[in-house]
């Protein structure tokens, strides 16, 4: 099949956008990290996962979910099939806060852009967030995710309609034998969605009919 040369450009672009945001400094984060953190796996995937921030081992790798979290990512893609790169992975924040803590408000606000940039030129599909923080982000909503996973809503994110689909995120699975079943269940779901139609949004105004010409101009055009 001949390259679609649109995907090639935004390929490109995420490419010169990585390198952009490898020097960010839009919040405090960039102080302490060793790296920015800003994605893995493939520029034109289907699937995209939207973890929280990147933890010790991915701020010295420089690749989102390297440490125990990955691992149990890992196998959840391989019971559907999957596998890292054939998905992309991305992160709410892209720089480790300090000691693991959760992220605040302002440095999300400053992040989120990345994120936005991020989905815009993947387009994926399906948006399967991973935890409270990227659901609450990309939701838009204060909905946590004990009673949002599972349940998938279409919304436009990055300029594209896409199906967002809540997940536990596996960090809190790993440590929960009853959460980790729970996202074994969701995630056997991955595939169908992937699969699903989109339906472009419903204009909210029905768009207006233009107005007749009056009957003179059509006399003065005529003679
Ligand atoms: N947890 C996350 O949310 N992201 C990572 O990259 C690693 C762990």
């Amino acid at each position: 099949m001949a390259a679609d040369p649109d995907a090639l450009n935004r390929r490109a672009e995420l490419a010169a956008y990585a390198t952009e945001t490898s020097a960010c400094t839009r919040c405090r984060l960039a102080s302490g990290r060793t790296q920015v953190v800003f994605g893995v796996g493939d520029p034109a995937a289907d699937l995209m996962f939207v973890g929280e921030a990147p933890g010790f081992h991915e701020d010295k790798q420089g690749y989102p979910f390297v440490g125990q979290a990955g691992k149990l990512l890992d196998q959840l893609l391989a019971g559907i099939g999957l596998t890292r790169d054939n998905v992309y992975i991305a992160n709410v924040i892209k720089c480790r806060p300090p000691g693991n803590r959760d992220p605040q408000p302002d440095e999300i606000e400053a992040c989120e852009r990345h994120l936005f940039r991020q989905i815009e030129l993947i387009r994926p599909k399906v948006v399967a967030t991973l935890g409270n923080f990227a659901t609450k982000l990309l939701s838009g909503k204060p909905t946590g995710i004990t009673r949002v996973h599972g349940v998938e809503q279409e919304v436009t994110l990055g300029g594209s309609r896409v199906l967002l689909y809540p997940l536990y995120h596996p960090a809190a699975a790993l440590y929960t034998p009853a959460m980790l079943s729970v996202l074994e269940q969701d995630f056997t779901r991955l595939p169908e969605l992937m699969g699903r139609e989109i339906a472009p949004p419903t204009p909210l105004l029905t768009p207006v009919a233009p107005e007749p010409a009056p009957a003179a101009t059509v006399q003065l055009g005529l003679f």
